[in-house]
């Protein structure tokens, strides 16, 4: 029996993937170019790339990160003014970041990008193994997060970069978003906004905030890109969970939901912006990292000073 193969909405050949959002039918290629158009205008309407930048991308090895330092090395690459470093944080997990920071070395190989490795033994003398069974007040991710947060912008000061970009993908962006409308976090969701320049911090990009996380596995596929498997052991943000299946449930039935939630974000994040201004920055009394109050994250985490 002949089977009916569905074709791309945009030429003849063989469709690989259909955007439910769209209503479209794409084959490889016009897959790969909606993808990377959608990246250009996210970085041309949020990020402006000037001349003579450093950007840094915070590489961990896994699909996300990996397809950010492809595609901004696709478009920036060869542009001389322009240097691509990448940063991976080894936050000491035995049995998952070896295996994703060996990733990280072979896709950076390959493109030719320096790849700069710190670690938080080195930085702070400690490692996520001996932090998740330890009695705390957090969630293993919230410590992970902010030291890893930190130990980037504090690297990607050191090597005079402009930008530090992100794998943040559109399923991140809206977990996010609604993560922090059901806490009540104002501050969070102003923060979550596309950022402004302010001292001591390295501006964030997120070129993948508008592809959905399923697009960049699938760009990641097709481009053969070395990637890190298994998962985190000390992954259980409970509540980001739920949120990711409640998601992912409402994508089904109601298909453009998490764009949705994306671009009305963006159409409030200029008035949260001015209703609730971001306070000056100072510098942590003991890291000397910018942070809003004497102590930085990082350092009120780690019971430093006490
Ligand atoms: Fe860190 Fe949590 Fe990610 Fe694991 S899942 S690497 S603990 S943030």
């Amino acid at each position: 029996m002949e089977t009916k193969t569905i074709k791309c909405n945009k030429c003849n050949n063989d469709a690989i993937i259909f955007q439910k959002y769209s209503g479209m039918h794409l084959c490889k290629r016009h897959f790969i170019e909606d993808v990377e158009r959608k990246i250009k205008l996210t970085i041309r309407k949020h990020y402006s790339v000037k001349r003579n930048e450093v950007i840094a991308v915070g590489l961990s090895g896994g699909k996300d990160s990996s397809t950010t330092l492809y595609i901004l090395d696709r478009i920036f690459g060869k542009r001389p003014d322009i240097e691509i470093v990448g940063i991976s944080i080894d936050e000491g997990i035995e049995g998952y970041r070896p295996d994703t920071i060996s990733s990280a070395k072979e896709l950076t190989e390959k493109l030719g990008i320096r790849l700069i490795v710190r670690s938080f033994r080195e930085e702070y003398g400690t490692t996520m193994d001996e932090i998740a069974p330890m009695q705390r007040e957090k969630g293993a991710c919230s410590y992970c997060g902010v030291l890893r947060k930190s130990l980037l912008n504090k690297t990607a000061l050191e090597i005079g970069a402009t930008k530090l970009a992100i794998g943040h993908n559109l399923d991140d962006e809206a977990q996010t978003i609604l993560l922090n409308h059901l806490k009540g976090d104002v501050s969070r969701m102003v923060r979550l906004a596309p950022p402004k320049e302010l001292e001591g911090l390295v501006l964030r990009m997120k070129p993948l905030r508008q592809i959905p996380e399923k697009e960049v596995a699938l760009y990641a596929y097709l481009h053969n890109l070395p990637l890190g498997f298994g998962g985190c052991p000390y992954a259980h943000e409970a509540m980001r969970r739920e949120i990711r299946i409640m998601l992912n449930e409402f994508e089904v039935r109601h298909p453009g939901t998490k764009y949705a939630l994306l671009s009305g974000f963006d159409k409030i994040s200029g008035i949260l912006g001015r209703e609730f201004p971001q306070e000056g920055l100072l510098n942590c009394i003991i890291c000397g990292q910018a942070c809003t109050g004497e102590l930085c994250q990082a350092c009120k985490l780690l019971k430093r000073g006490q």
